[in-house]
């Protein structure tokens, strides 16, 4: 059986990490890739686990080796996924799922083009900014670069296979097993 990859993405504070949460409780056979990160990690993250975090001295030394299947900055800090990690994956024939930007989802979409783009959608931008405020997880500086960074997200996510309205949680989470085919698993 052919191994898929799949690609969320979505505005900062949508939900994505919460919808993939409810998904791979229900799903734990799909691997969650686990990026690069030059940015801080927020209290409770884990390194190796919610992210690799590292310098931007190691994140530029990786660029240069070609070590990135695709990499971005997002809101002045960079991200990327590691090539080795998404082979793996895929040689030891696990269905894979990559959480990045648009901007990575779109690089993937090139090098890959039997990847499959979904975009998580918010109610509204109010509702978005709620949701990221209410997080508590950045300062009021890194919330602006994060609003207006979702704006050209959105403008993006015209070039995705699938988009679902995180609005119901367990209706987005619904949406997204049936986009990937698993709904009666
Ligand atoms: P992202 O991973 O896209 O940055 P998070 O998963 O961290 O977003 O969600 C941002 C905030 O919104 C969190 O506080 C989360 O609990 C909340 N949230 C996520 N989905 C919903 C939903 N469907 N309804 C209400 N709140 C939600
Ligand atoms: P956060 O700092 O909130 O964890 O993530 C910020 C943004 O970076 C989110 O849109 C998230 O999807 C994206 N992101 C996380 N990992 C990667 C990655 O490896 N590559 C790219 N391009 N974006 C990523």
């Amino acid at each position: 059986m052919n191994k898929k990859l799949y690609v969320i993405s979505g505005s900062s504070g949508v939900g994505k990490g919460t919808v993939l949460k409810g998904f791979l409780e229900k799903h734990p056979e799909y691997m969650l890739s686990i990026s690069c990160t030059t940015r801080k990690p927020r209290p409770g993250e884990v390194d190796g686990v919610n992210y690799f975090f590292i310098s931007k001295e190691e994140f530029e030394n990786c660029i240069e080796q070609d070590k990135f299947l695709e990499w971005a900055e997002f809101a002045g800090n960079f991200y990327g996924t590691k090539k080795k990690y998404i082979n793996q994956c895929l040689f030891d024939g696990k269905d894979i799922i990559l959480e990045i930007d648009t901007k990575g989802a779109l690089q993937v979409k090139k090098r890959m083009p039997e990847a499959v783009l979904i975009f998580i959608c918010p109610p509204s931008y109010e509702v978005l900014e709620n949701r990221l405020r209410g997080r508590h997880t950045e300062d009021e500086a890194t919330i602006q670069k994060r609003l207006n960074e979702a704006k050209i997200e959105l403008e993006r996510a015209e070039s995705f296979d699938y988009k679902i309205v995180n609005d119901d949680l367990k209706k987005a989470i619904s949406e997204l097993e049936k986009v990937m085919g698993c709904e009666n698993a």
